[in-house]
């Protein structure tokens, strides 16, 4: 058995043969009973998990054998392996991907009754996190292309805001990254700091360097659907600010500034515990290669769509194929061909922030872009484990859009 064809030989798990009409069967030692698969599921985490089953074991293993589970060596490791992967000064791990845009909005100086700027077509993750802190999210369009925050989108938002926001949440949707060059000149000029949110783009570039890499802050979430996901909630803040480091460490626990000190408002209690980073320790040195099996694929989708039907990304150098998102005038129609041929889709998202039930009554700006978008979007199945006989099912149909 190997993931990733042929590039990791990892064992012996699961056996996989094909019988004589291509169709998968797998075995796999817990049932012994073989079942043939038909449908192709939008992702299936059992794949992975189980490819890198004998290296989770270890982690497991080393674990609970040291007794220690949280903040121990695990934690501190993968601090230092995930800041050096992405270029930065300093990682903090913290209980998930929310929890990390709320610790660093805190820790960046956000306040009760302040604005984000921010945008509203990335699953309400950051509008979750501000309203908690009873700061107000103000949001941005996106460019009609990338489905990105842009210069222009900005200028846009703070034209018709009334004060200037405390911060800016900058997403890389669907694992592209935005012009960080141009939104960082943009936004240093207007004087409003960035939290870049990677949470789909782990292992994005831009300008050769990480996304993650230019805000003042960064944030991931480690949910197990990412690119780089645990085995259950994890997350992190990335810096190279040694102060807002040493901060966001205080913040996530109680806000002690030393052991059982409280100093700082803010403080709660959010950490990521000694298994699940362990786990995503052992998955770190495989993120890039399966990336580029991510980029493979989309770059497969790309070839197959029609006139008509766009692909939001590109699988250029810099893309890390979160999600595989074309664009329809008619998105039921092509869900519905997809789904008659077995395949499973998604939206990301259908409901933009600023139409959420928890801002009715509340005046909100016209975004014509995200909202054209959410009625336009269509998510593809893309993880690194999908095979290509079920890539060549998908692409098959594509053409047939
Ligand atoms: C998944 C995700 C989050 C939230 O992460 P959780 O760990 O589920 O809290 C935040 N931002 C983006 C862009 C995400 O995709």
């Amino acid at each position: 058995m190997c993931i990733v064809r042929g590039r990791y030989d990892l064992g012996s798990l699961p056996t996989e043969t094909r019988n004589g009409k291509g169709i998968k069967r797998v075995t796999t030692p817990h049932t012994e009973k073989p079942h043939t698969e038909h449908e192709i599921p939008f992702n299936d985490l059992g794949r992975g998990t189980r490819a890198l089953r004998p290296l989770i074991d270890d982690a497991i293993a080393r674990v609970l054998d040291s007794g220690w589970f949280v903040l121990g060596p695990e934690h501190n490791s993968l601090e230092s392996e995930i800041a050096e992967y992405l270029g930065v000064g300093d990682a903090v791990l913290v209980g998930n991907g929310t929890d990390a845009l709320q610790l660093a909005l805190i820790a960046i100086g956000v306040r009760a009754d302040d604005t984000v700027l921010t945008v509203a077509n990335a699953g309400g993750y950051t509008s979750t996190a501000v309203r908690s802190l009873g700061a107000t999210p103000v949001f941005a369009d996106v460019d009609p292309s990338t489905l990105l925050v842009s210069v222009s989108t900005l200028s846009e938002a703070l034209d018709r805001l009334e004060t200037l926001p405390s911060a800016l949440v900058v997403t890389h949707l669907f694992g592209a990254s935005a012009d960080m060059t141009s939104i960082m000149r943009w936004a240093d000029a207007v004087g409003i700091p960035v939290i870049e949110d990677c949470a789909q783009s782990m292992g994005a570039v831009h300008a050769g360097k990480k996304a993650g890499s230019f805000g003042r802050l960064a944030t991931t979430s480690f949910y197990p659907t990412k690119n780089l996901g645990a085995l259950g909630d994890g997350g992190c803040v990335f810096t190279s600010d040694p102060a807002l480091a040493t901060r966001l460490r205080q913040l996530r626990q109680y806000g002690w500034t030393s052991k059982y000190v409280t100093a700082l408002s803010g403080g709660r209690n959010s950490r990521m515990d000694e298994l699940q980073a362990a786990i995503v320790r052992v998955k770190l040195p495989f993120l890039d290669a399966w990336n580029d099996r991510r980029r493979e694929i989309h770059q497969r989708y790309e070839a197959a769509v029609p006139a008509g039907v766009r692909m939001v990304n590109h699988a250029q150098d810099g893309y890390v194929g979160h999600l595989a998102v074309i664009e329809t005038a008619d998105r039921e129609k092509t869900r519905t061909l997809l789904t008659e041929a077995g395949i499973h889709t998604d939206v990301h998202y259908p409901i933009p922030d600023h139409k959420q039930p928890i801002l009715a009554g509340t005046i909100q700006p016209s975004l014509p872009v995200t909202e054209a978008a959410a009625e336009r979007i269509l998510s593809l199945p893309l993880f690194p484990e999908l095979e290509d006989s079920e890539v060549d099912r998908i692409t098959d149909v594509l053409k047939r859009i």
